[in-house]
């Protein structure tokens, strides 16, 4: 099948969407474009858009494998894949394996204590309100998804923990956190969606601790690109 890109339907901050001749897909476009705390910090991360398309399809690929439904279609070009059309349940799903960012500070404890269990929290996808925390109650209340919904979510949320932290172990990498979306296609039927990359998960080098994600632009540590790159390097010595 030959996607053709029609007009766009979205542009977020990391992305564009656009629609194709067949009404169940779209095309994503991945730009360079970076942003934090809530939009306010804005900047590039050149080669960030090709990077995180093509790790993103990658994990995906990986992740179907292993008995995750997602999005995924076909990937176009370095920037572009294709993938099933569906309506983002507005929710970000937030799984961690060791203390970092918004947990660390909300409880008053440093980074880097490794959990026993991962954890999960929700929280509700709301620019104007700043994407605030959220339990499953309020998310039910607010009829975001149903309780079916929310336990497939999580069901796949930490299925696909077990096997990213497997994976990138195998790679050198810690998985230290990381958000997910998931969206109906039209039938219902739920999937992963959005992306998984350095934008969305927190990754440490398992020797060095150094970080190899988002946090070089958020906290102005510099090397973003060259992180970025290093993740990918990494990944593409394992084939799929
Ligand atoms: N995250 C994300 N988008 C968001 C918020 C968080 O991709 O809008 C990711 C973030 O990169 C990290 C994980 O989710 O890997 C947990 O983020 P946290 O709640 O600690 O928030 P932050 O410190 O990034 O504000």
């Amino acid at each position: 099948m030959v996607y053709e890109k029609q007009n766009q339907l979205y542009e977020g901050k990391a992305k564009k969407v656009y629609a194709t001749q067949d009404p169940e897909v779209v095309i994503v476009s991945y730009k360079d474009d970076a942003t934090a705390f809530n939009g306010q910090k804005k900047g590039t991360i050149t080669g960030k858009g090709a990077i995180n398309n093509r790790m993103t399809n990658n994990l995906m690929r990986r992740l179907e494998q292993a008995g995750i439904p997602t999005h995924y279609i076909q990937e176009l070009n370095d920037r572009e894949t294709a993938v099933k059309r569906v309506n983002i349940v507005p929710l970000e799903v937030i799984i961690r394996n060791i203390s970092a960012g918004s947990f660390a500070k909300r409880y008053g404890v440093e980074e880097g204590i490794v959990f026993d269990a991962p954890t999960i929290e929700f929280s509700y996808k709301n620019d104007d309100l700043g994407d605030p925390l959220i339990n499953d109650y309020h998310a039910l209340a607010l009829k975001l998804a149903t309780r079916e919904e929310l336990e497939t979510i999580q069901k796949y949320a930490f299925g696909v923990n077990t096997f990213l932290k497997i994976f990138l172990k195998g790679i050198g990498i810690d998985l230290v956190d990381f958000k997910l979306e998931f969206g109906k296609i039209s039938d219902g039927t739920l999937v992963l969606a959005d992306e998984i990359s350095p934008d969305t998960c927190r990754l440490w080098d398992e020797q060095t601790h150094e970080k190899l994600d988002k946090d070089r632009f958020r906290r102005d540590l510099g090397g973003a690109e060259e992180a970025y790159e290093e993740v990918m390097r990494r990944l593409m010595g394992e084939t799929l």
